[in-house]
Formats: C-alpha cells, structure tokens, sequence
C-alpha cells in the first residue's frame, strides 16, 4: 500500500509546502524536531524521498537516515541534560506506524530524570524451544 507522496505531511515537509523546525539538511534526508515531544530535543530524521517504511526504502537511503541519525544524537548530547538517546523506528501499521513515510526518532533520556518507562520492558527469560523456532522461521524466509 503505497502512500501517495502529494497527500504525504514529511514530503511535504521536505518541498517547504509544510513548516518545520529543521536542525539539519543534506542531500538525501532532512532532521526536524518532532511537534509532539516525548522529551525536550525529540527530533525525527527522514529521507527526502518517499519511502513508507524499512521494507521499502532504498539501502542508501537507510544508511544515510542512520548517519544522519548517528550526527543528531551525538549533538543530542553534547548540547541536552541527556545520558542517552532512545532510537525508535515503526514499520507498519501493526507498529503503530502513523506517519507512512519513514522516520527514526531520536528522543534525548535521562533515564533517572525523565521520569519516562514507556521504551522500558521486563526481560526475562522466554522459551528457548520457542525461540530457537521463531528465529529458525525467520532465517528460513530470508
Ligand atoms: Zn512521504
């Protein structure tokens, strides 16, 4: 189900027809800061052309999305009271993905601070069977 790029917010976004606050630019991807801030300096990163998620963006325009990533979060925090960066990516609708165009958030923690658990999870032991199983199903379908 591809998104039509006309009806798109982050083409938009990155044609200037839509406002954003842009902290940096280059030839294959665009990083603003996100309008609904999990925390102070929650920036989104995203490549100038459309791709809905990581099933379909370009190799190249992943590994540019990432170094860019890599550049935001290092200013993140030399410039933020952050000890770390949580890095969120949502691929499809079953993610939760809302915006169809790809997009990595970079959301500046202080896990002591922040007061935020919602990117925390209880580890614990699963089912070794059952994982062994899954990744046996995965690695068979590549
Ligand atoms: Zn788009």
């Amino acid at each position: 189900m591809a998104t039509d790029t006309q009806d798109c917010i982050f083409c938009q976004i990155v044609a200037g027809k839509v406002p954003c606050f842009k902290i940096y630019e280059d030839e294959r991807t665009l990083a603003f800061a996100d309008i609904n801030p999990v925390t102070e300096g929650h920036t989104l990163v995203i490549p100038k052309a459309h791709a809905e998620n990581l099933l379909d963006i370009t190799p190249g325009d992943l590994a540019a999305v990432h170094q860019t990533a890599q550049k935001i979060a290092r200013a993140q925090l030399a410039c933020l009271k952050a000890t770390g960066v949580t890095v969120v990516q949502l691929s499809g609708e079953g993610a939760n993905q809302v915006v169809m165009h790809y997009h990595v958030h970079l959301i500046p923690r202080d896990r002591t601070k922040d007061g935020l658990d919602k990117f925390e999870w209880e580890s614990k032991p699963g089912n070794m069977r059952s994982i062994e199983r899954i990744a046996g199903k995965i690695k068979d379908a590549l």
